[in-house]
């Protein structure tokens, strides 16, 4: 950037650039306004101000009234500017010399309100005519001290002395209650407009790692996590961590005889029971059809193996659609991750497991290339693991139909 342009950038912006934004900081700062004269116009009452002050701050209300309806009415950018600095003007170089003369000068409180047109000045004007407007409303607050200084003119309207204290106070409250109600109510909107956009990135986000039916992650998430897993392991963060293959067994006799809208039960309830059985830290994805492959990082073969079990009791004891009344079972590939493969590979090995618990008969759980499971590791259940001989092997007569 040439200082030429870094001169050009003080001169013209960054500003807010966001017209939406803007029309929030517009609405918020007129209406905090309004609100402001309102008290001042009920105070004016009440400490029998001069006349022209609660006609100021009558007319003030009305003013804000006005330039909000036609700033809604105006869609176009150059009449919501005109309006801008029709705003800032007004209110710093004739509503706030008006007040604080007719208020009752230093002592009444007003001055508060030369702070208020400068935030608002800064906060609408984002281009030169901002330095323009400041420069107007300084020396209109300067011009104003001055004129009241020489010719007493603030005393003159100076309500009963007893009320002073109340007055200064009062207008610190107003003055600082209003100023926190516009951050209040920006903060909100902001608040509002952030859960929204995090809704939305996590509908996208969904969207883009999850399968529709089973809710499970869908291929590309797994693929992705894998990697991170195993660059895990070669970082030495995790020691190692393994996966299970389940597929469900004859699946196509089940589309054939219940249906696809059974089928796809299955799948769902399938996946309900593989999320709802794992530890918070796996990951379910849907790998195919009605193929699912759970990540458990940090777990080695064994506690695998075992969450493999209980997830085939599981299914064998669930009924999976309300429309198919016999057992359906899940066969299973436990695979352990062994330093040196690549995703593709150990989805591999565990898919190999997989082939072999279909091949000897289906509804087990198949580790270590094929190896039988060992005595204690079969029916998990609870949290005890009860020793039988052979158990890892299961017939079910759902694999029959
Ligand atoms: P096996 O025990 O050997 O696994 O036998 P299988 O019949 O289950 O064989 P396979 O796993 O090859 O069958 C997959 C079937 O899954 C084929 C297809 O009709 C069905 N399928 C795939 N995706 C869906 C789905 O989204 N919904 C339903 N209802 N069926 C699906
Ligand atoms: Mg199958
Ligand atoms: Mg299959």
């Amino acid at each position: 950037m040439t200082i030429k342009e870094r001169i050009k950038r003080v001169f013209t912006g960054p500003g807010v650039e966001n017209p939406l934004l803007k029309r929030t900081f517009f609405s918020q700062i007129i209406l905090t306004t309004a609100v402001i004269a309102v008290c001042f116009f009920i105070f004016g009452l009440i400490f029998r101000k001069h006349l022209n002050f609660t006609l100021a701050t009558g007319s003030m209300v009305i003013f804000m009234g006005l330039l909000l309806i036609g700033y809604q009415r105006k869609q176009d950018r150059i009449m919501h500017g005109a309006i801008y600095i029709i705003y800032c003007i007004v209110t710093g170089c004739v509503y706030v010399p008006v007040l604080y003369i007719y208020g009752g000068g230093l002592q009444s409180g007003v001055p508060l309100f030369f702070i208020l047109a400068g935030i608002a000045t800064i906060l609408l004007l984002d281009n030169w005519l901002m330095f323009l407007v400041l420069i107007a409303n300084i020396a209109s607050a300067f011009i104003t001290y001055r004129i009241d200084q020489k010719n007493y003119l603030a005393d003159e309207y100076l309500p009963a002395a007893t009320h002073t204290y109340l007055d200064i106070a009062l207008s610190v409250i107003i003055v600082g209650w209003a100023a926190g109600m516009f951050l209040k109510t920006l903060t909100k909107g902001f608040e509002e407009k952030e859960a929204k956009v995090n809704e939305l990135y996590n509908k996208l986000e969904d969207a883009a790692t999850k399968d529709p039916l089973s809710g499970a992650y869908n291929r590309r998430f797994l693929m992705d996590y894998l990697n991170k897993c195993i660059q895990q392991v070669e970082d030495g963060d995790m020691k190692t961590f393994s996966i299970i293959m389940f597929d469900i067994d004859h699946f196509k006799r089940i589309n054939d005889t219940y249906g696809h809208l059974a089928g796809d039960d299955c799948i769902r309830n399938l996946s309900l029971i593989i999320q709802n059985t794992t530890r918070k830290t796996d990951i379910t994805t849907r790998y195919g059809g009605e193929e699912f492959i759970c990540v458990l990082p940090t777990a080695e073969d064994t506690p695998a193996f075992r969450r493999a079990e209980q997830i085939r009791v599981a299914v064998e004891n669930t009924q999976l659609s309300e429309d198919i009344d016999k057992t359906i079972t899940v066969s299973g590939g436990v695979m352990m991750y062994k330093p040196g493969m690549t995703p593709e590979e150990l989805i591999e090995s565990a898919d190999h497991n997989l082939y072999l618990a279909k091949e000897s008969g289906r509804n087990q759980i198949v580790w270590h290339d094929g190896g039988i499971p060992p005595l204690v590791y079969s029916a998990y259940d609870g949290d005890a693991l009860r020793p039988t001989f052979n158990s890892g092997r299961r017939f079910s007569d759902a694999t029959k139909f």
